[in-house]
Protein backbone atom coordinates (compact mmCIF):
# COMPACT_ATOMS: atom_id res chain seq x y z
CA UNK A 1 0.00 0.00 0.00
CA UNK A 2 1.21 3.40 -0.77
CA UNK A 3 2.25 5.89 2.46
CA UNK A 4 0.16 8.16 2.72
CA UNK A 5 1.21 11.73 2.46
CA UNK A 6 2.03 12.15 6.23
CA UNK A 7 1.91 16.13 5.93
CA UNK A 8 -1.39 16.29 4.43
CA UNK A 9 -2.89 14.42 6.77
CA UNK A 10 -1.49 16.17 9.58
CA UNK A 11 -2.89 19.68 8.13
CA UNK A 12 -5.80 18.12 7.01
CA UNK A 13 -6.46 16.88 10.68
CA UNK A 14 -5.59 20.67 12.49
CA UNK A 15 -8.01 22.00 10.17
CA UNK A 16 -10.56 19.44 11.60
CA UNK A 17 -11.25 17.50 8.84
CA UNK A 18 -11.24 13.44 8.79
CA UNK A 19 -7.78 11.81 7.56
CA UNK A 20 -7.36 8.71 6.00
CA UNK A 21 -6.14 7.79 9.56
CA UNK A 22 -5.56 9.29 12.86
CA UNK A 23 -2.26 10.98 12.81
CA UNK A 24 0.49 9.08 15.09
CA UNK A 25 4.02 11.46 16.31
CA UNK A 26 4.82 14.12 18.53
CA UNK A 27 4.13 17.68 19.44
CA UNK A 28 6.17 17.95 22.50
CA UNK A 29 10.23 17.41 22.87
CA UNK A 30 11.33 13.74 21.63
CA UNK A 31 15.52 13.78 22.26
CA UNK A 32 15.55 9.82 22.76
CA UNK A 33 18.99 8.53 23.33
CA UNK A 34 18.40 5.55 21.08
CA UNK A 35 17.29 7.74 18.36
CA UNK A 36 20.60 10.00 19.04
CA UNK A 37 22.28 7.00 18.72
CA UNK A 38 21.30 5.40 15.58
CA UNK A 39 21.45 8.20 13.92
CA UNK A 40 24.53 9.21 15.18
CA UNK A 41 22.99 12.90 15.91
CA UNK A 42 23.91 14.02 19.28
CA UNK A 43 23.22 16.27 21.85
CA UNK A 44 24.35 18.87 22.82
CA UNK A 45 25.50 19.42 19.09
CA UNK A 46 21.87 18.79 17.79
CA UNK A 47 20.93 21.18 20.20
CA UNK A 48 23.19 24.09 18.45
CA UNK A 49 24.61 22.97 15.04
CA UNK A 50 21.55 22.94 12.43
CA UNK A 51 22.79 19.81 10.13
CA UNK A 52 22.88 17.47 13.58
CA UNK A 53 18.97 19.28 14.33
CA UNK A 54 17.97 17.94 11.56
CA UNK A 55 19.21 14.48 11.42
CA UNK A 56 18.14 14.19 14.67
CA UNK A 57 14.85 15.56 13.57
CA UNK A 58 14.64 13.34 11.15
CA UNK A 59 15.34 9.93 12.70
CA UNK A 60 11.83 10.55 14.30
CA UNK A 61 10.45 9.66 11.41
CA UNK A 62 12.96 6.97 9.78
CA UNK A 63 13.53 5.44 13.43
CA UNK A 64 10.51 5.86 15.28
CA UNK A 65 7.89 6.27 12.70
CA UNK A 66 6.61 8.80 13.61
CA UNK A 67 4.69 11.25 11.32
CA UNK A 68 5.89 14.37 12.79
CA UNK A 69 9.63 16.09 12.43
CA UNK A 70 9.47 17.86 15.95
CA UNK A 71 12.12 20.50 16.48
CA UNK A 72 14.11 21.31 18.39
CA UNK A 73 14.62 19.65 21.27
CA UNK A 74 14.78 22.09 24.49
CA UNK A 75 12.60 24.93 25.45
CA UNK A 76 15.05 27.77 26.20
CA UNK A 77 16.04 28.99 23.00
CA UNK A 78 13.85 32.23 22.98
CA UNK A 79 15.31 32.44 27.03
CA UNK A 80 18.62 32.49 25.87
CA UNK A 81 17.88 34.64 22.77
CA UNK A 82 16.54 37.22 25.51
CA UNK A 83 20.08 37.20 27.38
CA UNK A 84 19.33 34.17 29.59
CA UNK A 85 22.27 32.49 30.73
CA UNK A 86 22.30 28.79 30.03
CA UNK A 87 23.51 25.42 30.74
CA UNK A 88 23.89 23.62 27.70
CA UNK A 89 23.60 20.56 28.84
CA UNK A 90 24.71 17.25 28.37
CA UNK A 91 23.61 14.01 26.10
CA UNK A 92 21.05 12.89 28.67
CA UNK A 93 20.38 16.27 29.90
CA UNK A 94 18.56 19.65 28.49
CA UNK A 95 19.59 22.58 27.75
CA UNK A 96 18.36 24.84 30.93
CA UNK A 97 18.20 28.49 32.33
CA UNK A 98 20.95 28.76 34.61
CA UNK A 99 19.87 32.59 35.53
CA UNK A 100 17.05 34.71 34.06
CA UNK A 101 18.55 38.16 32.53
CA UNK A 102 15.80 39.90 34.78
CA UNK A 103 17.78 38.39 37.85
CA UNK A 104 20.59 40.53 36.87
CA UNK A 105 18.90 43.82 35.87
CA UNK A 106 15.00 43.39 36.80
CA UNK A 107 13.57 45.87 34.68
CA UNK A 108 11.27 44.54 31.84
CA UNK A 109 13.24 44.91 28.96
CA UNK A 110 12.49 45.63 25.03
CA UNK A 111 11.87 43.45 22.41
CA UNK A 112 15.85 43.33 20.42
CA UNK A 113 15.42 44.31 16.97
CA UNK A 114 17.56 41.37 16.27
CA UNK A 115 16.07 38.64 18.12
CA UNK A 116 16.59 36.38 15.22
CA UNK A 117 19.68 36.51 14.85
CA UNK A 118 20.34 36.04 19.02
CA UNK A 119 21.58 32.67 20.35
CA UNK A 120 20.77 29.38 18.68
CA UNK A 121 17.75 30.88 16.91
CA UNK A 122 19.92 31.13 13.59
CA UNK A 123 20.32 26.92 14.09
CA UNK A 124 16.69 26.50 14.87
CA UNK A 125 16.02 28.52 11.47
CA UNK A 126 18.95 26.59 9.46
CA UNK A 127 17.60 23.15 10.74
CA UNK A 128 13.97 24.33 9.47
CA UNK A 129 14.98 25.01 5.77
CA UNK A 130 17.31 21.43 5.79
CA UNK A 131 14.50 19.56 7.09
CA UNK A 132 11.45 21.02 4.37
CA UNK A 133 14.44 20.74 1.88
CA UNK A 134 14.79 16.79 3.17
CA UNK A 135 11.17 16.36 3.70
CA UNK A 136 9.76 17.91 0.54
CA UNK A 137 5.67 18.13 1.38
CA UNK A 138 5.51 14.68 3.10
CA UNK A 139 6.19 15.07 6.35
CA UNK A 140 4.70 17.83 8.69
CA UNK A 141 7.34 20.79 10.06
CA UNK A 142 6.43 21.06 14.03
CA UNK A 143 8.67 23.48 15.64
CA UNK A 144 8.05 24.15 19.48
CA UNK A 145 9.05 26.82 21.54
CA UNK A 146 8.46 27.66 24.98
CA UNK A 147 4.93 29.89 25.41
CA UNK A 148 4.57 33.70 26.73
CA UNK A 149 4.27 32.38 30.87
CA UNK A 150 7.60 29.93 30.53
CA UNK A 151 9.46 32.55 29.06
CA UNK A 152 8.47 35.62 31.45
CA UNK A 153 9.56 32.55 34.46
CA UNK A 154 12.84 32.23 32.48
CA UNK A 155 13.31 35.58 32.63
CA UNK A 156 12.87 36.66 36.18
CA UNK A 157 13.24 33.78 37.48
CA UNK A 158 9.79 31.44 38.49
CA UNK A 159 9.56 32.10 41.86
CA UNK A 160 9.27 35.82 41.45
CA UNK A 161 7.32 35.49 38.77
CA UNK A 162 4.16 33.17 40.48
CA UNK A 163 4.53 35.86 42.95
CA UNK A 164 3.90 38.68 40.80
CA UNK A 165 1.00 37.11 39.60
CA UNK A 166 -0.57 37.63 43.08
CA UNK A 167 1.20 41.10 44.05
CA UNK A 168 2.26 42.63 40.90
CA UNK A 169 -0.20 41.69 38.00
CA UNK A 170 0.78 44.89 36.57
CA UNK A 171 4.68 43.92 35.70
CA UNK A 172 3.36 40.36 34.64
CA UNK A 173 1.09 41.71 31.98
CA UNK A 174 3.84 43.72 30.73
CA UNK A 175 6.81 40.92 30.84
CA UNK A 176 4.03 38.66 29.26
CA UNK A 177 3.27 41.13 26.21
CA UNK A 178 7.01 41.25 25.67
CA UNK A 179 7.17 37.39 25.71
CA UNK A 180 4.45 36.91 23.14
CA UNK A 181 5.74 39.50 20.80
CA UNK A 182 9.14 37.53 21.12
CA UNK A 183 6.70 33.81 20.21
CA UNK A 184 5.06 35.56 17.05
CA UNK A 185 8.35 37.15 15.50
CA UNK A 186 9.89 33.73 16.14
CA UNK A 187 7.19 32.00 15.28
CA UNK A 188 6.87 33.89 12.24
CA UNK A 189 9.80 33.42 10.76
CA UNK A 190 10.12 29.84 11.46
CA UNK A 191 6.93 29.36 9.56
CA UNK A 192 8.56 31.60 6.59
CA UNK A 193 11.48 29.75 6.64
CA UNK A 194 9.47 26.29 5.98
CA UNK A 195 8.01 25.34 9.04
CA UNK A 196 3.92 23.84 8.89
CA UNK A 197 3.32 23.93 12.79
CA UNK A 198 4.21 26.22 15.65
CA UNK A 199 3.85 24.48 19.20
CA UNK A 200 3.67 26.98 21.75
CA UNK A 201 4.64 25.23 24.94
CA UNK A 202 3.63 26.84 28.79
CA UNK A 203 3.81 24.53 31.30
CA UNK A 204 3.78 27.51 33.89
CA UNK A 205 0.41 28.35 32.44
CA UNK A 206 -0.94 25.42 34.51
CA UNK A 207 -3.57 25.25 36.89
CA UNK A 208 -0.62 23.37 39.36
CA UNK A 209 1.44 26.92 38.61
CA UNK A 210 -0.77 29.91 38.55
CA UNK A 211 -4.78 29.56 39.25
CA UNK A 212 -7.43 29.51 36.41
CA UNK A 213 -8.05 33.28 37.44
CA UNK A 214 -4.42 34.34 37.05
CA UNK A 215 -4.25 32.87 33.75
CA UNK A 216 -7.48 33.98 32.55
CA UNK A 217 -6.39 37.36 33.58
CA UNK A 218 -2.74 37.82 32.45
CA UNK A 219 -1.93 35.13 30.43
CA UNK A 220 -5.06 34.30 27.59
CA UNK A 221 -4.95 37.72 26.34
CA UNK A 222 -1.58 37.71 25.21
CA UNK A 223 -2.04 33.94 24.21
CA UNK A 224 -5.07 34.76 21.78
CA UNK A 225 -2.90 37.09 19.64
CA UNK A 226 -0.58 34.18 18.73
CA UNK A 227 -2.77 32.00 16.47
CA UNK A 228 -4.06 35.22 14.29
CA UNK A 229 -0.36 36.74 14.64
CA UNK A 230 1.21 33.33 12.67
CA UNK A 231 -1.85 33.74 10.09
CA UNK A 232 -1.94 30.74 8.15
CA UNK A 233 0.69 28.86 10.02
CA UNK A 234 -0.69 26.00 12.13
CA UNK A 235 -0.82 26.27 15.94
CA UNK A 236 -0.81 24.34 18.87
CA UNK A 237 -1.35 25.05 22.39
CA UNK A 238 0.82 22.70 25.17
CA UNK A 239 -0.01 23.62 28.72
CA UNK A 240 1.29 20.45 31.02
CA UNK A 241 -1.05 19.00 34.09
CA UNK A 242 -4.49 18.70 35.06
CA UNK A 243 -5.67 21.90 33.05
CA UNK A 244 -9.50 20.55 33.38
CA UNK A 245 -10.57 23.80 34.28
CA UNK A 246 -8.47 26.17 31.80
CA UNK A 247 -9.59 23.74 28.82
CA UNK A 248 -12.50 26.24 27.47
CA UNK A 249 -10.17 29.20 27.86
CA UNK A 250 -7.29 27.36 26.06
CA UNK A 251 -9.81 26.38 23.53
CA UNK A 252 -11.04 30.08 23.09
CA UNK A 253 -7.36 31.24 22.51
CA UNK A 254 -7.72 30.49 18.38
CA UNK A 255 -5.10 27.58 18.56
CA UNK A 256 -6.23 24.64 15.93
CA UNK A 257 -5.09 22.26 18.45
CA UNK A 258 -4.46 21.53 21.99
CA UNK A 259 -1.58 18.87 23.44
CA UNK A 260 -2.54 17.65 26.33
CA UNK A 261 -0.59 15.50 29.15
CA UNK A 262 -1.73 12.10 31.11
CA UNK A 263 -2.24 15.00 33.90
CA UNK A 264 -6.22 16.24 32.53
CA UNK A 265 -8.54 14.15 34.83
CA UNK A 266 -11.21 13.41 32.18
CA UNK A 267 -9.72 13.39 28.38
CA UNK A 268 -13.08 12.64 27.02
CA UNK A 269 -14.67 16.03 28.06
CA UNK A 270 -11.32 17.74 27.49
CA UNK A 271 -11.98 16.48 23.96
CA UNK A 272 -15.48 17.69 23.98
CA UNK A 273 -15.26 20.85 25.26
CA UNK A 274 -12.21 21.58 22.15
CA UNK A 275 -14.23 19.91 19.74
CA UNK A 276 -17.20 22.37 20.51
CA UNK A 277 -14.47 24.92 19.43
CA UNK A 278 -14.00 23.48 16.50
CA UNK A 279 -10.02 22.75 18.02
CA UNK A 280 -8.48 19.27 17.90
CA UNK A 281 -6.96 17.19 20.70
CA UNK A 282 -3.19 15.78 20.81
CA UNK A 283 -2.16 13.21 23.44
CA UNK A 284 -1.91 11.89 25.51
CA UNK A 285 0.14 9.15 26.29
CA UNK A 286 2.06 9.61 29.85
CA UNK A 287 5.40 10.16 29.22
CA UNK A 288 6.71 9.85 32.56
CA UNK A 289 5.13 6.66 33.60
CA UNK A 290 3.92 4.54 30.75
CA UNK A 291 6.38 5.96 27.66
CA UNK A 292 9.80 6.04 29.79
CA UNK A 293 8.74 3.29 32.62
CA UNK A 294 6.26 1.07 30.86
CA UNK A 295 6.47 -1.80 28.17
CA UNK A 296 4.98 -1.84 24.95
CA UNK A 297 2.15 -3.88 25.68
CA UNK A 298 1.32 -0.42 29.05
CA UNK A 299 1.76 1.98 25.95
CA UNK A 300 -0.70 0.12 23.46
CA UNK A 301 -3.56 0.25 26.53
CA UNK A 302 -2.71 3.62 27.37
CA UNK A 303 -3.02 4.70 23.36
CA UNK A 304 -6.23 2.83 22.66
CA UNK A 305 -7.95 4.90 26.09
CA UNK A 306 -6.64 8.04 24.23
CA UNK A 307 -8.02 6.97 21.01
CA UNK A 308 -11.15 5.75 22.62
CA UNK A 309 -11.20 8.90 24.76
CA UNK A 310 -11.18 10.68 20.98
CA UNK A 311 -8.23 12.14 20.48
CA UNK A 312 -7.24 13.66 16.75
CA UNK A 313 -3.59 12.94 17.07
CA UNK A 314 -2.23 10.28 19.26
CA UNK A 315 0.99 11.53 21.09
CA UNK A 316 2.44 12.00 23.83
CA UNK A 317 1.53 13.76 26.03
CA UNK A 318 4.51 15.72 27.36
CA UNK A 319 8.41 16.08 26.61
CA UNK A 320 9.83 13.05 25.97
CA UNK A 321 12.38 11.32 28.61
CA UNK A 322 15.54 10.84 27.12
CA UNK A 323 16.06 7.24 28.59
CA UNK A 324 12.66 6.64 27.13
CA UNK A 325 13.34 3.08 25.19
CA UNK A 326 12.33 3.68 21.45
CA UNK A 327 10.73 0.06 21.34
CA UNK A 328 7.60 2.15 23.09
CA UNK A 329 8.12 5.17 20.71
CA UNK A 330 7.67 2.24 17.87
CA UNK A 331 4.48 0.53 20.40
CA UNK A 332 3.02 3.98 20.25
CA UNK A 333 2.60 3.42 15.85
CA UNK A 334 1.99 0.20 16.32
CA UNK A 335 -1.14 0.43 18.46
CA UNK A 336 -2.66 3.68 16.01
CA UNK A 337 -2.15 0.87 13.53
CA UNK A 338 -4.41 -1.48 15.14
CA UNK A 339 -6.81 0.60 16.12
CA UNK A 340 -7.39 2.30 12.68
CA UNK A 341 -7.45 -1.15 11.40
CA UNK A 342 -9.71 -2.23 13.96
CA UNK A 343 -11.71 0.63 12.96
CA UNK A 344 -12.06 0.45 9.43
ZN1 LIG B 1 3.86 19.28 29.31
Amino acid sequence: MEKPNFRTEMLRTLEGKTPSQIPVGTFTTAPVLELMDVSGAARPEADSQPEKMAVLAFSQYVNASFETLRYPFDMVVLAEALGCTIDPGTKAKLPAVLKGSMEISPTVPELPEDLLERGRIPAVLKATEILREKAGSNLPLIVGMEGPADLAASLCGTTRFLKWTINKPHIVKRLVELCTDACIVYGRECLKRGADVVVIADAVSSPVMISPDAFRDLIKPGMSRIPKALGRGKSVLHICGAADPIIADMAECGFDGLSLEEGIKDLKSAVHTAHESGVVVIGSVSTSRTLFAGKPEDVKREAFECLGSGVDVLAPGCGIAPETPLRNLKALVEARNEFCGRNR
